[in-house]
């Protein structure tokens, strides 16, 4: 039986919480739907003491502000985009459009279609979250997005360079500075100033997350991908600096991002406990990585790998380092996670920021039902159908009786005539 050596809030603690946020947002939504670019202006000036006169930048201003970024950063950006441009690129080409015979004379197929229009939101509350650019606008346009546009919060009343360099890098087409649920709505329900979009993508904290719940149907979404989180799986041949070291690292992100180890050895947990202590004293966003690991860390004790893993896919967290022996083990058998970060030498900062695969993964569960973001979320996967006259008369004959034996007499229809058109052209023929 596994044991918990230390545990985070209880569910009904953060479920209390998940209640206002829901509240707060259901307000903030329905505001921008009804006064629209009026309220947006309240509630940037609110949230983010933002007052521009136009949230959209025009290009004389990405001009400027992309020249403003240092070359150092320019080069590092393109290459993390050149990354994630040739893994999505991968991806699309996996993403086959098919059309088959399945009866004689029945053709049936499917066509991958981008989606038309697209919202990404680009987090920047607490950090100018860069990354997030290639990961929504990039591959969006590898998708074949047509119109994606772009909205992000300043940061301390301050436009993020460096961020809309990369937007307007991944091929942003319309880039606005604007951030939390107001961004959302307005994407997804358009004002007077922002024309909607059909779908909205990109990750967020617990109000941005819920939002996109909430507007879900009107438009469509991406996944759920709100606070961080982070669990290490680690035996003991890891390295407990190195384990505490990748705890922090996505305790950082905000007070609310769980992170977990799960671990086969008891000494391991002990003496990552007294590292975490250490870090804490000399990380420089301890203040919030602290917060983070005391309120939302656990450490769970297993006794044999099969336990880690029926734990760790009971957590379904988005990122999951393996720090053992064998990592590959857990590849084959973990069935719930975002993305897996296999073996001490890659980690979930090369994921975050530049390695090329998606950063925006499923949290809070949603893992068991769905991976990241990647290209195939842009694209409707639609199916057509044709039958030749002879065909038509064969599944007609199946059509009419299993029309009629569900009571539907005017489907039915359809299908007879059918079989009396075609017969009668197959027999004339
Ligand atoms: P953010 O851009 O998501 O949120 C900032 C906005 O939140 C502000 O513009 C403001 O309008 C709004 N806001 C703040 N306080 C509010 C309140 N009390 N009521 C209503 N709205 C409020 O930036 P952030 O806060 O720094 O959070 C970024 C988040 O993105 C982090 O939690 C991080 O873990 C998460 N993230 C998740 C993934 C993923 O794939 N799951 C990837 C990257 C980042």
């Amino acid at each position: 039986m596994a044991t918990y050596l230390k545990s985070g809030k209880s569910d009904v603690e953060i479920q209390e919480s998940q209640a206002k946020v829901q509240e707060i947002v259901s307000g903030i939504i329905k505001d921008v739907e009804q006064i629209g670019d009026k309220a947006v202006r309240a509630l940037a000036e609110k949230f983010d003491n933002w007052k521009a006169e136009n949230f959209r930048l025009s290009d004389t201003e990405i001009t400027e502000i992309v020249k403003s970024v240092p070359e150092q950063t320019i080069n590092d950006i393109k290459f993390a985009q050149a990354q994630v441009r040739n893994f999505a690129e991968k991806q699309k080409e996996s993403m086959k459009d098919i059309e088959v015979e399945t009866l004689p004379g029945v053709i049936l197929g499917h066509k991958n279609i981008p989606v038309n229009s697209v919202g990404c939101y680009i987090p920047g509350g607490r950090y100018p979250m860069v990354a997030s650019s290639h990961m929504s606008i990039l591959t969006a346009k590898v998708a074949g997005v047509k119109r994606v546009i772009a909205c992000t919060p300043p940061i301390k009343g301050e436009i993020p360079a460096a961020t809309v360099t990369a937007m307007y890098l991944a091929g942003a087409n319309e880039i606005y500075i604007l951030g939390g649920v107001q961004a959302m709505t307005a994407m997804a329900v358009g004002t007077e100033s922002i024309r909607p979009v059909d779908m909205i993508v990109g990750p967020g904290n617990a109000f941005v997350a819920e939002a996109k719940r909430q507007l879900f149907g009107r438009v469509g979404i991406d996944l759920f991908a709100g606070p961080t989180e982070t669990l290490v799986i680690a035996d003991e041949t890891a390295d407990a600096e190195m384990v505490a070291t990748d705890l922090l690292g996505q305790a950082e992100h905000g007070p609310t991002s769980p992170s977990a180890l799960i671990t086969t050895s008891k000494s391991l947990a002990e003496e990552t406990v007294k590292e975490i202590e250490r870090q804490l004293e000399i990380l420089p966003t301890a203040d919030i990585a602290g917060v983070a690991w005391n309120d939302y860390g656990s450490i769970i004790l297993v006794n044999s790998l099969e336990e880690a893993v029926t734990e760790a896919d009971k957590l379904a967290y988005e990122h999951v380092e393996v720090l053992t022996e064998d990592p590959n083990y857990f590849l084959k058998n973990m069935t719930n996670f975002g993305a897996l970060f296999l073996g001490p030498e890659t980690n979930v900062a090369y994921g975050d920021k530049v390695i090329g695969t998606n950063h925006t993964l499923p949290t809070k569960g949603a893992a068991r039902f769905t991976g990241g973001l990647w290209v195939g979320k842009y694209l409707k996967t639609c199916t057509y159908q044709k039958c030749t006259p002879e065909a038509s008369v064969v599944v007609g004959e199946y059509g009419s009786r299993l029309c009629e034996l569900e009571g539907f007499m005017g489907h039915k229809a359809q299908a007879d005539l059918r079989v009396k058109r075609y017969k009668k052209d197959t027999v004339k023929n």
